[in-house]
C-alpha cells in the first residue's frame, strides 16, 4: 500500500509536470464507478473540464490536486493505485480506471488492480483532512506533538503510527522500520517511552520517511511512480517481510507477529519484547482489550529495569 514516501514520489513527479495545464476531459471507464464515492460522473466532469491545475500537494497518504480558486481533486491511492502521467495516445495501461486528458497533449491516469482508491473533489480540503492528524514530515509534527499523542496511552506504539488521526501518512511498512531504527518492540505500550525512546523514535521516524522519498518509494507489490515504475525501497528494508532472515546489525532471525491486527517484523535482540516498562497511567477513556492483554504480557528480564 503506498505510504508517504510513495505518494510523494508520485506529488513530485506530477508537480514538474502538470502544473499550469489545463484538464480538456473526465473519463471513468466503465467499473470504476466506486472510486468516486458517490458522487456522479457527469458532475465531476463538468467542474474539471477549463480548470487550470495551480497545485500538486499532499497530506499523509492523499494528494491534493489544485485548481485555483475552484474546487480540490483529492486523491487516495489505497491498497493498489497509482497516477501516471502519459502522452495522449501511449500504450493503455493494465488496470486503468479513470483518464484526465490535458491541454499538452499528455494525460493523467488513475490506474488501480483493486479499485479501493478514490477520487474527490472538495471545496475545502478541511472536507478531506479533517480526521487526520499532522503530516508525519511535517514540522509541526515534532517531538512535543509525538508525545502529546502518544503520553498515557497503553495501546501498542505500532498501531498508533499506523492510526492516521495521531499522524498521517504512516503504514505498515515505515511503521516497522522506525521501531527497528528505534530499537523499539511494536507492542511497547506507547505512554510508556522514556525520554530518551520518544526522541529516537522521532528521529527515526523522519529517517525511514526521507529514505523512502530518497529511493522513490517501495514497490513491495503494485506501487508504482508517476511513469509506471517500480521504487527500490524495497531492497533497502531492514526488517519489513523479512522474516526469518538474519538482522542486519545483530544476526538474530527477524520475526514476525500481529499487532493490532497487522503483521508486524521486529529483531527479538535489537528490539526486545520483555524490557520492564513503567506502567501507564492512562489519561484517556480504556484502552481496547487487546492492547491492555497486550501490555501485561511484556514481563521483566532486567533486573534494573533499564532499556537496553
Ligand atoms: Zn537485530
Amino acid at each position: 500500500m503506498p505510504e508517504l514516501p510513495e505518494v510523494e514520489t508520485t506529488r513530485r513527479d506530477l508537480a514538474a509536470r502538470i502544473v499550469g495545464r489545463t484538464i480538456t476531459d473526465f473519463a471513468l471507464l466503465p467499473g470504476a464507478e466506486r472510486l468516486l464515492r458517490g458522487v456522479p460522473a457527469a458532475a465531476l466532469r463538468d467542474r474539471l473540464c477549463g480548470a487550470t491545475i495551480t497545485d500538486v500537494g499532499r497530506h499523509g497518504k492523499y494528494l491534493l490536486i489544485g485548481l485555483g480558486d475552484g474546487p480540490i481533486l483529492v486523491v487516495h491511492l489505497r491498497m493498489t493505485g497509482s497516477l501516471r502521467h502519459r502522452r495522449l495516445g501511449a500504450p493503455p495501461d493494465d488496470f486503468l480506471r479513470a483518464r484526465l486528458p490535458l491541454d499538452d497533449g499528455s494525460e493523467l491516469r488513475f490506474v488501480d488492480v483493486r479499485k479501493f482508491g478514490t477520487l474527490d473533489l472538495v471545496d475545502d480540503p478541511a472536507e478531506a483532512l479533517s480526521k487526520l492528524g499532522p503530516d508525519a514530515i511535517d514540522p509541526a509534527f515534532d517531538l512535543k506533538a509525538l508525545w502529546q499523542g502518544l503520553r498515557g496511552r497503553r495501546a501498542p506504539v505500532k498501531s498508533m503510527l499506523l492510526d492516521q488521526r495521531f499522524v498521517a501518512g504512516i503504514g505498515n511498512i515505515y511503521a516497522d522500520e522506525a521501531l527497528f531504527l528505534a530499537r523499539l518492540h511494536p507492542e511497547a505500550p506507547s505512554g510508556s517511552l522514556r525520554p530518551a525512546e520518544r526522541a529516537a523514535l522521532h528521529a527515526a521516524i523522519g529517517q525511514v520517511l526521507r529514505d523512502g522519498i530518497a529511493n522513490r518509494g517501495a514497490s513491495f507489490r503494485d506501487y508504482t511512480d508517476a511513469d509506471g515504475a517500480e521504487g527500490g525501497q524495497q531492497y533497502f528494508v531492514r526488517v519489513f517481510r523479512r522474516t526469518d532472515q538474519p538482522c542486519d546489525d545483530c544476526d538474530a532471525t527477524i520475526r514476525r507477529s500481529i499487532v493490532g491486527g497487522r503483521a508486524s517484523h521486529w529483531c527479538p535482540r535489537c528490539q526486545p519484547a520483555a524490557q520492564k516498562r513503567r506502567r501507564v497511567r492512562s489519561t484517556r477513556r480504556p484502552a481496547a482489550r487487546r492492547a491492555r492483554s497486550a501490555a501485561a504480557s511484556l514481563s521483566p528480564t532486567t533486573p534494573d529495569g533499564s532499556a537496553p
